[in-house]
Parts: C-alpha cells; sequence; structure tokens
C-alpha cells in the first residue's frame, strides 16, 4: 500500500478532493481555517507495476497551509504530520485561479525531499472567470506531473488517483544515481532553478543572486505563473470598468495580476451588502431572521406529523414486543427507552434538518468569514480576536465543533477566551426548548422567529461581555492582528448540499443524541420506579432541586431536567416533561409554569454548563482541568444571575 498525502493553501478544495477520491464525509465550507486536524482514508487505483494489477493507497489530507514557516496551529499540525511520517508522495493541491500562491507552497515543499505532484483544482470556477492553466507546459517546467481537476464536478480525479500511484511507485522503486525523485526536487530548490528560471532567459524571474530564499520562491511562483496561466477573451471584456479599480482588487488579492470583471460586478454588489459599514449589520440579521423563520416554519409543519408517527410506532413496538416480553422489561423498553428516544427525535430532527442545511448553503456560499470580518470590530472592542466571531457562529451548529474550530486562532489568549465562552452561544440541541418556551409564551410563526433571533443576539451580547470580562481579568493581554480570507462567493450546488448536509451533520447529531437518550431514558425510568424511604427517587430529586429552582425563576422538576441532560442538550425537553401525560399546555398548567418560568428557561438554556462533549473537547483542547472547570461556570453564573434578576423582578411586580 502506498501514502500519498493531500497539501495546499487553505481553501482549494482539498477535503473536497478527499471525499471525493476516498468516499468519506470530511467537512467542507468555503472559508479558510475551517479544516484544523487531519484525517486519513483510502482509494484503490491502477498499478503501474503490476499489469492489471490495483494498489490500495492511504490518502491523508492535511489543514490548510500558507507557508512553511509555520505561523498557524494547522500549519504546525501539517507539517509535523508531514515530517513524522514522510508519505510516499504529496499532492500539492493549487487554485487553478490563484496559481502563483499555490506555487509558492509547491516551491516551499520541494525542499521537504518527497515526490511532489502539483494537483491545479477549481479548474472549472477559472474556466468561468476566463483563465486556464496550461498544464503541459507547467509540469514541463516544474519536472512533476501536473493534473488539472474539478474535485466539485468529479473532473480529473481518475487521472490524480493514477499519477499518485505512479509517482510514489517510481519513488519507491530503486534509484538510478542522480534520478530519485527527492534528489530532482531537492535539486531544483538548491539553485537548479528547474521550473521557472530554467530556459527562460529570464535571470530575475527565477530568483537567480536573492539571497532571500523565500523571496526567491515568490519570484519563481510569480515568473511560472505569469508563462502558464492563458487568460480567454472573456474576463478581458472590456467593460466600463476602470484600470485602477481592477489594479485595486489585484493587489488586494494578491494572487496572479489576473483582470476579473466579470466576477467584479457581481461580487462588489454582494460584498456591498454584506461587508457595507451600514449594510453589514442590517443584512446579518436580516439573514439570521430568515433562516430561523424558514427553520420554524417548517418545523411547526414537520414536528406533530412526525410525533403522531412515531407515536404510532412506538404502540406497534409495545404490541409486537408484548406477545413475547414480561410486563417489566416491556415498561422498560417502551416507556423508558424509546418514549424518550423518540421524544428527542420528534423535538429535535425537524429544526435541526432544516436549520444545518440552511446554515451550510450559508457557509458554502463564503458568507461565514464575512459575518465574522463583520463583527471583528465589536470582538476587538472586548479585547479578542474578529476571528472569534467565526467561531462563535459554527458555535450555533454545535458547540464542540466550535471548540474544535477556535484553533484557527494564533494566539493562545485569544483562543483560550474563545473556548471558554463557545457554549455561550446556543447549540443547535438547544434549540427545541428554546422554542417549546417561547410556544409557551405564545409566540408563533414569524414572532417566534424574531423571539428566537433575540434570543440569539442576547446571547451574542453575552459572549461579548464575557470575552471582556475574561480579557480584563485573568486573561488580560492586547488582542492579536490576524489575517481573514475573504473567499470568492460560491453558488453552492443547492441540491447536493441539502442532501449531505441532511444526511452527514443532521444524522450524526441525531445519532448522538439518541445514544445518548437510550441510557438516559432508561435511567428516568428507573428514578420514576426505584423509591427511597416511600418515595420515588426521582421525585426525591426534584423535591431537593425544588428551592434552588424557584430561586432561579422555575422549578426542581426543570432544574433536574438541566441536570440530567448533561449527556446531550437535546435531553432537556423531553426531561422537562417526562412523567407528564396530556398536551404541553396541559402540563404548564398542571405544574404552575407561567411567564417567569419560561422567561427563566429561556435565559438557563442560553446560559448554562455545556454538554458532556463539549466538556470534553474543551478538555482536549486546553489541556487543563481547571480550564475546563472554568468553560463550565462561566454561563452557568451568567445564566444563573440572569435567571435570579429576572426572578427578582417578578418578584418586585408583584408577579
Ligand atoms: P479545503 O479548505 O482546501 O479543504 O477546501 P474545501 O474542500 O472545503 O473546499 C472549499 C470550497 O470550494 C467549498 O465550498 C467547495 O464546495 C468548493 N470547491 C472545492 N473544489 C471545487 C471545484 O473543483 N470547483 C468548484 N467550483 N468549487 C470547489
Amino acid at each position: 500500500m502506498i501514502r500519498a498525502a493531500l497539501a495546499g493553501n487553505p481553501n482549494v478544495g482539498k477535503s473536497t478532493l478527499f471525499n471525493a477520491l476516498t468516499g468519506l464525509r470530511r467537512h467542507t465550507g468555503n472559508w479558510a481555517g475551517k479544516t484544523v486536524d487531519s484525517a486519513s482514508g483510502f482509494f484503490t487505483a491502477p498499478d503501474p507495476s503490476a499489469q492489471g494489477g490495483k494498489t490500495r493507497a492511504e490518502l491523508t489530507d492535511l489543514p490548510g497551509m500558507c507557508s512553511l514557516r509555520c505561523r498557524s496551529r494547522e500549519e504546525e499540525a501539517a507539517l509535523d504530520c508531514l515530517r513524522a511520517s514522510p508519505p510516499d508522495v504529496i499532492a500539492a493541491v493549487a487554485d487553478a485561479g490563484a496559481l502563483e500562491r499555490g506555487l509558492r507552497l509547491f516551491f516551499e515543499l520541494e525542499a521537504l525531499g518527497v515526490p511532489l505532484l502539483l494537483c491545479v483544482n477549481l479548474t472549472d470556477e477559472a474556466e468561468k472567470r476566463g483563465i486556464r492553466v496550461n498544464c503541459e507546459k507547467l509540469s514541463s517546467l516544474l519536472g512533476v506531473p501536473v493534473v488539472p481537476t474539478s474535485a466539485r464536478n468529479g473532473t480529473g480525479l481518475t487521472a490524480l488517483k493514477t499519477a499518485l500511484v505512479e509517482a510514489a511507485v517510481k519513488s519507491r522503486a530503486p534509484a538510478s544515481p542522480g534520478e530519485s525523485a527527492a534528489e530532482a526536487n531537492a535539486g531544483a530548490e538548491n539553485g537548479g532553478e528547474a521550473g521557472a528560471g530554467a530556459g527562460d532567459g529570464d535571470e530575475d524571474g527565477g530568483g537567480a543572486g536573492i539571497a532571500d530564499p523565500y523571496e526567491r520562491i515568490s519570484r519563481r511562483a510569480a515568473e511560472t505563473a505569469r508563462q502558464c496561466v492563458e487568460h480567454t477573451g472573456r474576463a478581458g471584456r472590456p467593460g466600463g470598468r476602470t484600470g485602477k479599480r481592477d489594479r485595486r482588487h489585484d493587489r488586494l488579492d494578491g494572487l496572479d495580476g489576473v483582470d476579473r470583471l466579470d466576477r467584479l460586478d457581481r461580487l462588489d454588489r454582494l460584498d456591498r451588502l454584506f461587508c457595507g459599514r451600514h449594510t453589514a449589520f442590517p443584512a446579518m440579521l436580516a439573514l439570521l431572521l430568515f433562516v430561523l423563520w424558514l427553520t420554524l416554519v417548517g418545523a411547526n409543519a414537520v414536528s406533530d406529523v412526525l410525533g403522531e408517527a412515531l407515536d404510532g410506532l412506538l404502540e406497534l413496538i409495545r404490541r409486537l414486543a408484548g406477545s413475547f416480553l414480561p410486563a417489566v422489561p416491556l415498561s422498560m423498553l417502551c416507556d423508558g427507552v424509546l418514549t424518550t428516544v423518540f421524544r428527542v427525535v420528534a423535538v429535535m430532527l425537524p429544526p435541526m434538518a432544516i436549520f444545518f442545511p440552511l446554515f451550510t448553503l450559508l457557509e458554502e456560499l463564503g458568507y461565514l468569514p464575512r459575518a465574522a470580518f463583520c463583527l471583528d470590530f465589536a470582538f476587538a472592542g472586548c479585547g479578542s480576536c474578529g476571528k472569534q466571531g467565526l467561531t462563535m457562529l459554527m458555535g450555533l451548529g454545535c458547540n464542540a465543533a466550535g471548540v474544535v474550530g477556535c484553533r484557527i486562532m494564533d494566539s493562545p489568549r485569544d483562543r483560550l477566551i474563545a473556548v471558554l465562552t463557545n457554549s455561550f452561544v446556543p447549540c443547535n440541541g438547544r434549540l427545541p426548548l428554546l422554542l417549546f418556551a417561547l410556544g409557551c409564551l405564545g409566540l408563533g410563526g414569524f414572532s417566534a422567529a424574531l423571539g428566537l433571533a433575540g434570543a440569539l443576539c442576547f446571547s451574542f451580547l453575552m459572549t461579548w461581555a464575557a470575552s471582556a470580562l475574561l480579557s480584563k481579568t485573568v486573561l488580560r493581554g492586547e488582542p492579536s492582528s490576524f489575517v481573514l480570507e475573504l473567499p470568492p462567493y460560491r453558488l453552492p450546488r443547492v441540491g447536493q448540499t441539502l442532501v449531505r448536509s441532511l444526511l452527514d451533520r443532521t444524522v450524526f447529531v441525531l445519532g448522538r443524541a439518541v445514544t445518548a437518550s437510550a441510557p438516559c431514558g432508561l435511567c428516568i425510568w428507573l428514578a420514576e420506579r426505584l423509591t427511597v424511604g416511600g418515595e420515588p427517587l426521582m421525585e426525591r430529586i426534584r423535591t431537593f432541586l425544588d428551592p434552588a429552582g424557584r430561586a432561579l425563576g422555575m422549578d426542581g422538576i426543570l432544574l433536574a431536567a438541566f441536570l440530567f441532560a448533561f449527556p446531550a442538550a437535546e435531553l432537556t425537553l423531553p426531561l422537562a416533561l417526562a412523567g407528564a401525560g396530556g398536551g404541553i399546555e396541559a402540563v404548564a398548567l398542571a405544574r404552575g409554569w407561567g411567564t417567569e418560568t419560561f422567561l427563566c428557561v429561556i435565559m438557563f438554556t442560553l446560559f448554562h454548563w455545556p454538554c458532556a462533549t463539549t466538556l470534553l473537547t474543551i478538555r482536549k483542547e486546553t489541556g487543563s482541568a481547571r480550564r475546563t472547570l472554568l468553560a463550565a461556570l462561566l454561563p452557568t453564573a451568567f445564566g444563573c444571575a440572569l435567571c435570579a434578576l429576572i426572578h427578582l423582578l417578578f418578584r418586585a411586580a408583584g408577579g
């Protein structure tokens, strides 16, 4: 078996290529920094050394690198991985529309002495912009195979597999003197100028005589790109745009000096809206509201039908299992495990199945880093770094993912602030409880969407406040400067994105919730039936917690639900309703829950300890039990303080 690795700049389609080659489902998205760790998978390809035979290859997808002069943790991780166990071949992945940048990394990778090939991806996008890379010429200049691909459309993948296997097999074959790929590559680096400079007669182009190796690499990359990038007519269309504006854009991109009039037209308009001084925030709020409204309307339509279908299924299972199971195990299965699992599915699946795909569409479009860009000044104001906006938005999907995402921050201080405050933003699993509480407050449809948007904005505000608190106390220091890449807008393939995010993210999170809820259902069943001192255990726990619950504007039942939902936040609602019959209104009435209770439920849902998975992730990321404890205590303290405040206000108002 051969070992290959995909290395390249961030956001050039490495993970999309990796998924297409290995059939795995690694997270992809249109923003730099989402891949923070390596992953491995396998593919097979024809073996050039065995006629008709096949070779199995292990492929590693590395985090994005801008350069080998590691500045970020992902870059360090990628380089460590390459150095610790050098693969047989590295495919340096470059964006066809930003070849010069990809070549800079390619020339740096040459120095590692591992056989290389160049994969020029995103060719479809480049072609639309009037850019074509002459891969034959590039290959002869670089002295390595160059494979054009479009990972999203699946073109060039077979050629890439074959090239990877051929290069690896060749590198393993006993080298004839002076012919090993490593030597060839090293020769290119050490003054052979086999790349850009060779044969072009342009001394400067090859970087000859320049002492700084990176300067030399930059020159070589620029010159090679100049020779191999062809501009077809479309992008050069004279269209009334001024040269001044084009030059400004090229300088901003720092790329090939490519004329991008077609793209500019659309880009400018969207960025004027999403990043404009006066429009960015209204646009962000409008988008948030729209996504939440669609989620709510869609979820309402499906929830009842799904709930009834699952009730029917439960009855069917009860009847079927009743024919061979004795009464106690039957009740344990149906009233304990399945009732809880089905409740979790019924409350969680509809909003999640709508929210995740919508969120993924925005991610694929390239909106996420723009939202972070707009939030930058706010985070700078609280002594933190603007990239926290990105990790905060990731937390909306899942806090554990948001915490891992904090690796995109270079400064340890900023990273820690982002990790400790990530669970101030409610993850998807907390949405059902928020919707329940909003519904009980009489909000539905658009007003519920407004309420939810308000709750989320409040959680953003508290994230800001907690970050400010940390940066002024235990984590004093200056916010670090950072580079945030704004990727080009990419129109997502709606159908594919919806299906993939449904199948991958939704099913994954749902699977995790079901796994956590099954044993939890069993515990609830036991706690409701086991008696201590003549009283069911559950009742005793609820009675014990009641004073604390009431001080927080809730009661023992709700506080117990929050505590028992520690394995997964999705469990809180089923736990809160456990043991109660009838509709939600009847339960609320019977238990004396009113406006104060539901407001406090909203507050406590927004701010309390993160779930077990998130805490484990925090422990792993920070390597410190004390910091993990702080991550649990900080949001809980905010939640308790806010709930106690609401309770006091209601008492003062005589409510
Ligand atoms: P990575 O950071 O290098 O792993 O990049 P990803 O695989 O996450 O891809 C970044 C974005 O580019 C995603 O939105 C992909 O859908 C998109 N993408 C990847 N490859 C192609 C391609 O060949 N053509 C087009 N049009 N988009 C692509």
